[in-house]
């Protein structure tokens, strides 16, 4: 049994691994240096299976944080989901410098009403990407 998981493990990971480095190349984000991680339950977001964090923006590292990698599925929802994330990245820095030169609950305001609106822009762009390549059933769970 452990050695079967530990052989969907890795085949997780390679599955992961390969999509980011996918993504990565379609939008062209190959100046970034991005890794990932797997985190224990609680670490990001309720409801969020993965989240991307900016780690040291001068240099350009970015880190996909994936939650339910024991689950061993959503690896390539996650990655397609994270590398939009990270395409919008440049925008949604300046957005927030300028909103934080507003009063404070201004600022508050406007970036929140910020990363609302950057998620409806890669929800919308992550749909329009699955239509011309759908992710099928247990496609991205064992490769
Ligand atoms: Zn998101």
């Amino acid at each position: 049994m452990i050695a079967v998981l530990g052989t969907q493990a890795v085949a997780k990971e390679r599955r992961l691994w390969s999509q980011i480095k996918k993504w990565q190349k379609r939008l062209r984000l190959q100046e970034w240096e991005v890794a990932w991680e797997a985190v224990a339950d609680g670490v990001i977001g309720e409801g969020l299976g993965a989240d991307l964090q900016i780690r040291n923006p001068e240099y350009r590292r970015a880190v996909i944080r994936v939650s339910d990698w024991r689950e061993l599925k959503g690896m390539d929802f996650h990655a397609r989901h994270e590398m939009l994330h990270l395409a919008l990245n440049d925008l949604r820095d300046r957005a927030m410098e300028l909103a934080q030169r507003l009063g404070t609950e201004a600022a508050e305001r406007e970036m929140a009403l910020l990363a609302k609106l950057e998620e409806v822009a890669v929800t919308r762009l992550q749909r329009a990407f699955d239509e011309f390549e759908p992710i099928k059933d247990g496609e991205d769970q064992f490769y």
